[in-house]
């Protein structure tokens, strides 16, 4: 069997070896006799599979000591809720970038709960653009500010972190967190969903500065009060314990192949080869400012829309999936997370070379 390449937004690719292994440890887990689906989220077999998964990933991202890393389900747009929640911490505001259809989509839930202040907006270019440091009109009011580093759908990202100064920097990075290093002791908060670059659907990461939890508005239930599941290790209620364990999968596969500096070369050059590939032709057009581009979604254009189809078909043929653009802004879609190879990338220039030879 020869396994296509998928170039799915989310759920995404996961890498080979680690399906495998799964594969490998389905029935019987470590001498357990059981999957890790089967297991007790409070037992001794699946406690250790949590326990290591955490430290992969507190190794991989350097964490410090005083970050809470959560294990959660709800995906991103729980976050856009619990962000609000349990940050405003009796104030009245906080500042949002809106940058792209994901932030839009975080600004409108924090309408229940506070008055989101818009401290920089790229809409007017189309969200062709990540704002720059000058652009930010921050207030010192602000709870916190929210950001998307990566918008997946428009395929924009930020090149640098922004700076708040003392505001709490809190960061949805769904489909970005791990596809490079990162100094995690500028935020206060980061979330992301695992589908995209991380594990299956299911779980939730967040990961939190101490110091910023405990305080949730009047009437938090508890599912939403990240004081709870920290206190309780995310085990309050039954976590999504197998996409744990296939997260935790995903992490040991990054340090096998060298950690996050390993994984960020592999990443840039995927990148920058397909740009290339779009940048040299007359055919393809990418709408995204140079210094935005996304390393992990790469939308684009054909010179001519009456062809779409006829490219996915092509595409679907020479297996290579997913490549429709997301329904609001048409076109194409590569989403090459770590998981994609690089021989992934090679086979879709190769294809898009051919089609525009033969149809262009
Ligand atoms: C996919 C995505 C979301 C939504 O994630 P869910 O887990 O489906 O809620 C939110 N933000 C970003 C940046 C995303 O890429």
């Amino acid at each position: 069997m020869t396994r296509p390449y998928n170039f799915s937004a989310g759920p995404a690719m996961l890498p080979e070896p680690v399906l495998r292994r799964a594969r490998d440890e389905m029935l019987d887990w470590h001498d357990s006799g059981m999957c890790v689906a089967e297991m007790s989220h409070r037992g001794k077999e699946f406690m250790s599979i949590a326990e290591q998964a955490e430290a992969d990933l507190r190794d991989l991202l350097a964490i410090p000591e005083q970050y809470r890393v959560l294990f959660l389900q709800g995906g991103a747009s729980s976050q856009f809720a619990m962000v609000p929640m349990n940050l405003l911490r009796g104030r009245a505001s906080a500042d949002y970038l809106n940058t792209g259809s994901w932030s839009k989509k975080a600004i409108a839930e924090a309408k229940r709960f506070c008055t989101p202040a818009i401290a920089a907006s790229t809409e007017a270019d189309k969200f062709s653009r990540a704002p720059e440091q000058n652009e930010l009109k921050l207030s010192a009011e602000a709870a916190y500010l929210h950001y998307t580093p990566n918008e997946t759908i428009e395929g924009v990202e930020f090149p640098e972190i922004p700076d708040t100064g003392d505001v709490p920097l809190v960061a949805d990075m769904s489909s970005t967190l791990l596809s490079r290093p990162l100094d995690v002791s500028r935020f206060g908060l980061i979330y992301a969903g695992a589908q995209k670059n991380i594990g299956p659907a299911g779980l939730t990461l967040v990961i939190v500065r101490e110091d910023l939890i405990g305080e949730p508005l009047t009437g938090t239930p508890a599912m939403f009060d990240y004081g709870i599941h920290a206190k309780n290790g995310s085990m309050y209620n039954t976590p999504p314990t197998y996409a744990w364990y296939l997260a935790g999968l995903v992490f040991s596969w990054l340090k096998e192949l060298g950690g996050l500096e390993a994984m960020a070369e592999i990443n840039r050059r995927k990148a920058a080869k397909l740009y290339a590939a779009i940048d040299a032709s007359a055919f393809y057009a990418n709408p995204v400012e140079p210094r935005s581009r996304s390393w992990m979604n790469v939308p684009f254009t054909l010179a001519d829309p009456n062809l779409d189809s006829e490219f996915l078909a092509g595409a679907k043929a020479a297996g290579l999936l997913t490549l429709k653009g997301h329904r609001s802004v048409g076109g194409m879609r590569a989403s090459i997370y770590n998981a994609m190879p690089e021989a992934g990338i090679d086979a879709l220039v190769n294809f898009m070379r051919e089609f525009e030879r033969t149809r262009g």
